[in-house]
């Protein structure tokens, strides 16, 4: 009995523990092994010579994780197994319209190999008994049955994710002893469901039940499924995701042929069985198991392998149906613009106006995956705030996955936001361009601009400069008494200070202060707009700050006597006024009672500081 575990390819097995779900397989297949009951099949000759005991099972995860135990290597034909893989290919081929109009949906409650025509139409009930799989047969496309086989054999093998080889021997006593398949064939002729000869597309029927596999590959292949199409270890797409759902369907509710409502209800994942006694199982979005165990039952099922599946089932709760809340919430964080603020830095008066109305601005950070129910928790939590708010800024840094109808949702309520003078802002959108594109597609002409995504905590300052742009007209430049760091300072001593200041003006787009220069100038902005500025090790420059005029900058080093930590450039054309430290220093001597206030007035601007940065490191955490 061999035992193997297998990560992400390229990832170092040696020196590593079992995975307990390694353990747990092994104990699973040491628990049915004594399990005898069922018969091999034996109406394909060559089926009958399969051993009993053979034994493997698999489960693959859509991460790419893949466990076996058993003969899990073992290889056997895939017999009905392929009846879904080939439906989807005849559906890629000829579209749904066109496969449903010749094969049904209706699960039969009848064996694998029953005739079930409509007997009026002739159409087959379903894709997974046998009418209907040689009718899917038939519609695979080529120009010849060896181009239609090859097609198969390269799309089952996209599945595996290996090259997946025909078992001539099983091919030959299959169609030496077809004949009920046959007299199957010709029916669907007579009703012209079959358009041409049926020989032809019974032995590509025939061919397709004889490509071999083992346990580990149908787990692979089921995780192909389970994740949209996209075989999990080699990235390939199997099939186009838009027909994942019609194949899994099918296999929900007649997978397993007379079996399939019992099975549904106790194991419920979409499966599918053939009679050399393979199974593979699926559960959406998660993994694939595989299992191979040839004894039957009367139904044509591996009798092991539903014990398996059943087990599997139960002990990890995956029936589909039991469907568990993800136990984070999609809202991180919920916070308003009165608990933090953009990081441009306003004076005083600006301060205190944001502060009084800074309540308006809400702030989402969501995490997770944006679909119908998650979102449907974000827009029900900004309705419900809508009379409180008027900007609503929704962070997607932390999604992982965001669908159409996360989509829909949003553009629905940017639209009855707007409607009341609201606005629904998007931070980091562009990782989702299929946001971006929905809104821009459905938003008429004059209202594209509502569609807004901002970087970093620009949305936040977009709003902040909303509410303050109220149109009172902000004096054009900054008195020198009216700096906060000259707070508290009579006239005679706002002379003094004024007379070591030294102006300058600086245009857009100038740098004022390099990373990583001495420092010896303390900077006073009196007009303009500037921003402070780091380069990451990587790289990259993030913004610090943005100030505007009445502020201080380039305090830090120029206190600390160091480096400048950081750049600063000018965004809007300024004129800044600069106090020089050894001017600054000089004022011990005959003006020290300016120079401790102004340090007291520094002090409170370090404080100030401080205490933002706690502030936010208490929201958002
Ligand atoms: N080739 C087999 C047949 O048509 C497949 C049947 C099965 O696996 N259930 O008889």
């Amino acid at each position: 009995m061999s035992f193997s575990v297998q990560n992400i390819p390229g990832e170092e097995e040696a020196a590593r523990i079992d995975s307990p779900i390694m353990d747990y397989l092994h104990d699973l297949r040491e628990r049915f092994a004594g399990l005898d009951a069922g018969d091999i099949a034996d109406y394909i000759p060559e089926l009958a010579k399969a051993s009993s005991g053979s034994f493997g099972i698999s489960m693959a995860t859509t991460e790419g994780h893949v466990y076996e135990v058993g003969d899990s290597r073992h290889e056997f034909t895939i017999q009905s197994i392929s009846k879904p893989f080939v439906y989807g290919l005849a559906l890629e081929d000829n579209g749904r319209t066109d496969v449903l109009k010749k094969i049904g949906v209706e699960p039969t409650g009848d064996a694998f190999n029953s005739i079930s025509l409509d007997p009026l139409s002739g159409q087959p009930a379903n894709p997974m008994i046998n009418a209907g799989a040689i009718t899917a047969a038939g519609m695979v496309m080529g120009h010849s049955n060896d181009k239609k086989i090859n097609r198969i054999m390269e799309m089952l093998s996209a599945y595996a994710g290996r090259p997946l080889s025909l078992d001539e021997a099983v091919y030959l006593s299959e169609s030496h002893t077809g004949h009920r398949n046959r007299a199957i064939g010709y029916m669907l002729r007579n009703f012209n469901i079959l358009e041409e000869d049926p020989s032809e597309t019974l032995e590509l029927y025939f061919k397709q039940c004889s490509v071999s596999v083992s346990c580990r590959d149908l787990a692979i292949m089921g995780a192909t499924l389970a994740n949209a199409g996209i075989n999990p270890l080699t990235q390939e797409r199997a099939i186009r995701g838009e027909y994942v759902e019609s194949v899994l369907s099918v296999m929900g509710s007649c997978g397993m042929y007379d079996y399939a409502g019992e099975w549904i209800y106790k194991v419920g994942m979409p499966a599918k069985s053939g009679v050399a006694g393979g199974i593979v199982a699926v559960l959406p979005g998660k993994l694939g198991i595989g299992v191979f165990s040839p004894p039957l039952d009367k139904r044509g099922n591996s009798v092991r392998g539903i014990e398996v599946c059943n087990r599997i089932s139960m002990d990890f709760n995956l029936h589909m149906f039991n469907v568990v809340q993800p136990g984070k919430s999609v809202i991180r964080s919920a916070y308003d613009g009165s608990h933090i603020t953009s990081k441009h830095l306003r004076n005083a008066a600006d301060r205190r106006r944001l502060q009084q109305r800074a309540q308006c601005i809400r702030i989402y950070e969501i995490q997770g995956d944006l679909n119908f129910s998650t979102t449907e928790v974000i827009v029900n939590e900004i309705v419900n705030r809508s009379s409180d708010a008027d900007y609503f800024i929704v962070d997607l840094k932390r999604v992982l996955t965001l669908d159409q109808s996360a989509c829909r949702l949003f553009f629905q309520l940017l639209l009855k936001l707007a409607d009341r003078d609201k606005q629904l802002l998007f931070t980091n959108a562009d990782a989702w361009p299929v946001l971006g594109k929905y809104m821009q597609r459905r938003l008429k002409a004059d209202d594209k601009a509502r569609w807004q995504s901002f970087e970093d905590d620009y949305a936040l300052e977009y709003c902040e400069s909303r509410i303050l742009d109220t149109g009172e007209v902000t004096p054009v430049e900054t008195e020198i008494d009216s700096f906060e760091l000259f707070d508290g300072l009579t006239a005679d001593e706002i002379d003094v200070i004024g007379s070591k200041l030294k102006k300058q003006a600086y245009r857009q787009g100038e740098i004022i202060i390099n990373q990583g220069e001495p420092a010896s100038q303390l900077y006073l902005l009196a007009q303009g707009q500037v921003s402070i500025k780091i380069t990451l090790p990587d790289g990259k420059v993030k913004r610090l700050a943005t100030l505007s005029p009445g502020l201080v900058f380039g305090e830090m080093a120029w206190i600390e006597r160091s480096e400048r930590s950081a750049a600063v450039t000018v965004d809007v054309e300024a004129f800044c006024y600069k106090l020089d430290i050894a001017d600054f220093d000089a004022m011990m001597v005959d003006h020290s009672a300016i120079k401790v206030k102004v340090l007291e007035n520094l002090c409170r601007l370090f404080s100030r500081n401080l205490r933002k940065a706690n502030t936010e490191i208490g929201v958002l955490s």
